[in-house]
Parts: C-alpha cells; sequence; structure tokens
C-alpha cells in the first residue's frame, strides 16, 4: 500500500514540477502518461499472475516491489497448504495400513443400510467391491436371515455370527457399533477356524466319553452280575481279569487325554532345546528289550550323536508310541527294526519296521485321526486307545517333521518320522 502511495506521489509532484516548469498541458499529459504506463504494468502483472496459477505455480517469474511480495506471500501459503496435505495424506495412509493390517474387517452403512465405506479385508470377507457397490444395500450382500434380524434389531455392541454365508461357506462374526446419528459401523471377522475348532473339540469331548464310557458299561455289568447273581469262583476270576482290562484301557485313554491337553497348552518352543536324540533313541532300546521280554528280534540300529532342537519329553513319547505299537501288534517271534540316522540332505529320520500283520491301504490316512482304529475290538483288548498315532502326528507336526506310513497287509508295516535339515533350527519351526 505504502508503495502505491509513494508512486502516486512520485506522478503527482513530477506533473506539478513540470507544470510549472513547461506548461499545464504537458503536465497533465505527463501525468496521463505516467498514470497509463502504471496501469498496463499492472494489468500486465496480473496476467502474468493468473498465469501463473493457472501453470500451477511452475517457477517463479521474477518481479520487483509489490509483485514480489505477492508472489512470495502466495508461494508461503501454497507451501504450508502442501505440507499440511502431504501431513494429512500421510495420516490417511497410516489409518488406512492399520485398517488393512487389522483382523476385523470395517464397513460404514447410512440408517437405509447403504453402503458408504467399506475396508479391503470386509471386501475380501463379504465379497464385495467398493467401487462397484458403494451405494448399495448391506442386506443384498448379506443374504441371511440372522443378519437381517440382527441388523433391524439395532443390538448395538451385541455380536452375532453367521455362518454358511452363501459367498464362501464362512463363519462371520458381525458387531454393529454407533458411529453417529446417520450411520453405523459394522466390524466383520473370520471365525471360521475358530468354529471349526469348537465343532472339532466338542467332537473330541463326546468321542472320548463315549470311550470312557464303554469300558465303564462292561465294568458295571460285571459288577451287577457279581453281586445281583450267584457266580462260580472261576467265573468271578474271569470277569475281575475282564474288569482289570477295562480299567486298564480306562487308565490309558484319560493317560492319552492328559497328554493331548498337555500338547495344547505347552508350546513346544518354549520346551525347545538341543537334544542328542541317539542316546534317547538308546534309552528306548533297553525299555523296549525289558517290555518285550524277548518276544520279538528288536533290533536298533542308532547314528551316534545326532542332535536337534525339540521338546525331548514329546519326542520320546512319539517314538515310544510307534515302538509300542510295533511290539504290541506284531505276533510273537517277528522282526522289528528301529532305526534313527542322518541323510545326506542332513534330514534326520526315525523309523519304526515290522513284519507284523500290516495294514489296508485304505486305513492309512485315516489312522491319524482321533479315536481311529483298524479292528476296534483287538486294539481295545490289547489297551489301545486310538489316539496313539494321532498324539504322534500332533507332536510331529510342532516339531516341523513329516510322518510317513507304509505297509502292506501280511508284510508290515513301517512308520517314518522326517525331520528337516538338521543345519536349520528346528526350534523355529515348532507352532
Ligand atoms: P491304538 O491305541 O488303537 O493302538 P493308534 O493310534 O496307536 O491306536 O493306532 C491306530 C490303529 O493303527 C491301531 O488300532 C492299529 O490297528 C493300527 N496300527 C498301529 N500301529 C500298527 C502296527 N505297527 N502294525 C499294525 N497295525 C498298527
Amino acid at each position: 500500500m505504502g508503495k502505491v502511495f509513494n508512486f502516486l506521489t512520485f506522478v503527482s509532484l513530477s506533473s506539478v514540477l513540470i507544470s510549472l516548469l513547461s506548461s499545464l498541458e504537458i503536465g497533465l499529459i505527463t501525468c496521463i502518461l505516467l498514470l497509463s504506463l502504471w496501469i498496463i504494468y499492472q494489468s500486465f502483472q496480473q496476467v502474468r499472475l493468473l498465469q501463473w496459477l493457472k501453470n500451477s505455480y511452475k517457477t517463479n517469474p521474477v518481479t520487483h516491489g509489490t509483485w514480489a511480495s505477492i508472489y512470495s506471500s502466495i508461494n508461503f501459503l501454497l507451501r504450508k497448504n502442501e505440507s499440511q496435505k502431504n501431513r494429512l495424506n500421510n495420516k490417511l495412509m497410516a489409518f488406512k495400513r492399520a485398517t488393512e493390517a487389522m483382523e476385523d474387517g470395517i464397513l460404514i452403512i447410512d440408517n437405509d443400510n447403504q453402503i458408504i465405506a467399506i475396508t479391503p479385508r470386509a471386501e475380501g470377507y463379504l465379497g464385495i467391491n467398493q467401487k462397484q457397490d458403494f451405494g448399495s444395500n448391506i442386506l443384498n450382500h448379506i443374504r441371511h436371515p440372522s443378519f437381517a434380524e440382527y441388523l433391524l434389531s439395532g443390538s448395538l455392541n451385541e455380536t452375532i455370527i453367521v455362518e454358511d454365508l452363501s459367498l464362501d461357506k464362512k463363519a462371520l462374526e458381525f458387531k454393529l457399533i454407533p458411529f453417529d446419528s446417520n450411520q453405523k459401523i459394522v466390524l466383520c471377522r473370520d471365525v471360521t477356524k475358530l468354529r471349526k475348532l469348537e465343532i472339532e473339540k466338542k467332537d473330541f469331548v463326546a468321542s472320548a466319553s463315549h470311550e470312557l464310557k464303554t469300558p465303564l458299561t462292561v465294568i458295571n455289568g460285571y459288577l451287577e452280575t457279581v453281586t445281583e447273581m450267584d457266580v462260580s469262583k472261576a467265573e468271578k476270576k474271569r470277569m475281575l481279569v475282564e474288569m482289570t482290562v477295562q480299567t486298564k484301557l480306562m487308565t490309558n485313554l484319560i493317560d492319552d487325554l492328559l497328554l493331548f491337553s498337555k500338547l495344547e497348552k505347552v508350546k513346544p518352543s518354549n520346551d525347545a532345546e538341543q537334544v542328542n536324540v541317539s542316546l534317547m533313541v538308546n534309552e528306548l532300546s533297553e525299555l523296549s528289550n525289558k517290555i518285550d521280554k524277548n518276544n520279538h528280534l528288536i533290533k536298533f540300529d542308532i547314528e551316534k550323536n545326532i542332535f536337534i532342537t525339540c521338546c525331548g519329553e514329546q519326542l520320546r513319547s512319539a517314538f515310544w508310541n510307534l515302538i509300542n505299537n510295533a511290539i504290541i501288534y506284531t505276533k510273537k517271534g517277528g522282526k522289528i527294526t528301529v532305526r534313527w540316522l542322518k541323510t545326506k540332505e542332513d534330514e534326520a529320520v526315525f523309523e519304526v519296521r515290522d513284519d507284523g500283520p500290516g495294514i489296508e491301504a485304505h486305513h492309512i490316512d485315516k489312522l491319524t485321526d482321533r479315536f481311529y482304529r483298524v479292528d476296534s475290538a483287538r486294539s481295545r483288548e490289547r489297551g489301545g486307545t486310538g489316539l496313539g498315532l494321532s498324539i504322534v502326528n500332533e507332536i510331529v507336526q510342532r516339531h516341523g517333521a513329516f510322518l510317513k506310513i507304509e505297509s502292506q497287509p501280511n508284510v508290515g508295516s513301517n512308520f517314518i518320522i522326517f525331520f528337516p535339515s538338521l543345519t536349520t533350527d528346528v526350534s523355529k519351526k515348532v507352532k
């Protein structure tokens, strides 16, 4: 403002001076000329400014005086605006990354249940596309009566699980959260695995109860017979022997169930240690000879000093299960070979081979299922719980190892556990 005032003062003074020195007309002409030049200069600068703004503020034009101040003020505002925009963008990106990292998918819907916003995770869960489905009704995508009821009831902060969604046979958990008077947030989470696990657990408890009930019913039956009927001494003795067998079966079952629950509770990586497994297999060879009492020809082939990072107790239990099965299922005089060695590829291999009855091919894939038995009656007779191989498999998997079963009826069976390369730290693979 000061510079404009200075210029106008300069024009007036120079016009007055020229009028005094020459004539009034020349003074006026000089004044009009100077003012016209000034207006032309201002118009030129305005056009330049407009051009500069249109060209996205590329290269600053060379200016002086007031115009230089205008350009630098605009530049300052632009820089401020740019840095605010960047900060906002960074915050938005961080928020987007956070919502993407979250297990929960997030949907924002209005009071008419129309989709306003949706995160990529929710897009994946619900098969919705933000661009295509923006503004569409959520009930057109989740066509499940219980979800519609839940949404309409407005049971905010409560959750609902919708299973078997037409989309992908998934189980999704939804939670409505009030957002503002016009909008609601719908959180959704994939709980398919959790539901499967729950069902598995329920089945497991039902099977375990059933398995325990069978010997209990037998024992009960004998006890009723003994107390209510006259039975000979020999008969009584036979019943007591049978009751002992059933009690042993129940004990084995409870032991295996406890082992299972222990496996679930303890993370093997917590117990992982460098174990000289060769020494452990050596101890098992002594135990086998004691238990077997020369009923079979058991041969152990153990390579010395093979160490692996593992949970020693769990591995011992898995190895013993396989050896014990071979002793139990192989007829008297049969041959059992146990090997613990290192391959050229640095894998560690534990193998139990027998020339017992063998197993038909169609059973092999199911042998590691819980409570699966090839011949239930024979297995129970021998105190078998049907849990042994599933425990072995669980332990093997927790150690990043792999169980292979080969068997042929009337030829024999071969159970092999492959441990990954010894150079890799097994504990890292333990889940
Ligand atoms: P169980 O407690 O019944 O032995 P497992 O899970 O250990 O349960 O084994 C499942 C089934 O696999 C057994 O019922 C048995 O029929 C069969 N089996 C396991 N090991 C052998 C083996 N070495 N020879 C033949 N059959 C076997």
